[in-house]
């Protein structure tokens, strides 16, 4: 490939001090939103009701709580669940299998979520900031740079509301329940860490603490932020790590994925084999496919000797072209000979759907392209 200026990426540089939402139930574990029911002077068990009603009704209106005093419902309702995610649009697609919506929070950042269904499986793809920090050259969302992270609950209630849309019966062909969830939308979970640990934690806790999706079921994808990973793995949580490689080689991947300039390949994959060692779980390698960039038969067999033998499972993803962006997809005859490189290395590998595509689908660029129109030339 022309050789582009590196990206500098500077993990210190302090956030502007975001305006973070308002705290919700899903902030909080059960004992917390009990502590905070006590102080607005009602019984404890009041937190349960309306937590019952959240995570295991999936509904979050006032009205439809009758089993809560009237006197007492606004007032529960408006401290414990505060609007966090006003719909700016949604979209379906698929022939209604995939569900998209385009969020505004409550100071203005737009960040979107994902709803795929598929026979056996719903699955929600949420975001974990708004914007992203880490630059990635090929990703819509890298190339807006970070507004600030989400909070627990904004990430919980994106799940919480899909897993709404799926009980609903909306998705076509699909079960109507909620039952994975992939941090693959915007921003990079790892950099938002206590957040998205704890927004973890509600997905999985039982109702009514939380929503109930199993542990396995839960896939974490990084950049690669190696002292977070260890991180992750010393936490008692057995998600699935995906690891958003790209190259196997430092020269490339310093380039497709920046903070590989700060941990390198080599170090990359060593936290990600102690990862799938404390949990038993195979990582996810995640490998965009971009024509004439990284799709080299050598880069496949390099790849192929540096998984070899590893609890590691690769996942190709076409590049879904960024607007403007001179890269594309690779060709399906070099795809294929990616794949059977790797087959033949002994390393499990698979190409990933491409969902959404025609509704802006994956990877930022519908909250890109809804930016675009409000900040645009022309807007108030
Ligand atoms: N920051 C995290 C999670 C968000 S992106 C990470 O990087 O892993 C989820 C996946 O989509 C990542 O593997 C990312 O590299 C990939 N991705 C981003 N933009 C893409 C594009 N235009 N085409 C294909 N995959 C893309």
């Amino acid at each position: 490939m022309t050789s582009l200026p590196l990206t500098p990426v500077n993990l210190d540089a302090p956030a502007r001090r975001a305006a973070m939402p308002p705290r919700h139930l899903a902030d909080l574990d059960l004992a917390g939103r009990q502590a905070l029911v006590a102080e607005l002077g009602e019984p404890r068990f009041r937190a349960r009701q309306v937590s019952t009603h959240y995570f295991g009704r999936l509904v979050r209106d006032s009205g439809q709580m009758t089993d809560l005093p009237a006197a007492a419902r606004e007032k529960l309702t408006d401290r414990l669940l505060p609007t966090l995610l006003t719909p700016v649009r949604e979209l379906t697609c698929d022939g209604g299998a995939t569900h998209k919506a385009l969020w505004r929070l409550h100071d203005g950042s737009l960040v979107e979520s994902v709803l795929m269904g598929y026979p056996d499986r719903v699955t929600a793809c949420l975001s974990s900031q708004a914007g992203c920090g880490m630059a990635c050259p090929f990703c819509a969302t890298g190339q807006a740079g970070l507004t600030r992270n989400l909070s627990t609950a904004e990430i919980v209630d994106q799940a919480v509301y899909l897993a709404g849309v799926a009980a609903s019966g909306a998705v076509a062909g699909s079960p109507p329940r909620l039952s994975r969830v992939v941090f693959m939308g915007m921003g990079e979970p790892l950099a938002n860490y206590n957040r998205v640990v704890a927004a973890i934690r509600r997905l999985v806790a039982p109702a009514p603490e939380g929503l109930g999706l199993s542990q396995r079921h839960v896939t974490v994808s990084t950049v690669g932020l190696v002292p977070a990973i260890r991180r992750l793995a010393s936490e008692d949580l057995s998600v699935t790590l995906a690891l958003s490689l790209h190259a196997p080689d430092d020269g490339l991947r310093d380039e497709l994925v920046p903070v590989n300039q700060r941990w390198k390949v080599s170090e990359v994959l060593e936290a990600a084999w102690e990862y799938a060692a404390r949990t038993g779980r195979r990582v996810s390698i995640e490998y965009a496919m971009i024509k004439d960039v990284n799709d080299q038969p050598w880069r496949a067999d390099l790849l192929g000797r540096l998984l070899a033998g590893k609890l590691a499972h690769v996942n190709l993803i076409p590049l879904n072209p960024t607007p403007g962006s001179r890269w594309d997809a690779s060709p399906k005859p070099v795809e294929r000979e990616f794949v059977r490189r790797l087959r033949d290395a002994g390393v499990s590998t698979t190409v990933r759907d491409t969902r959404g595509r025609e509704i802006d689908g994956a990877c930022g660029q519908l909250a890109a392209a809804e930016g675009d129109e409000i900040v645009g030339p022309g807007a108030p």
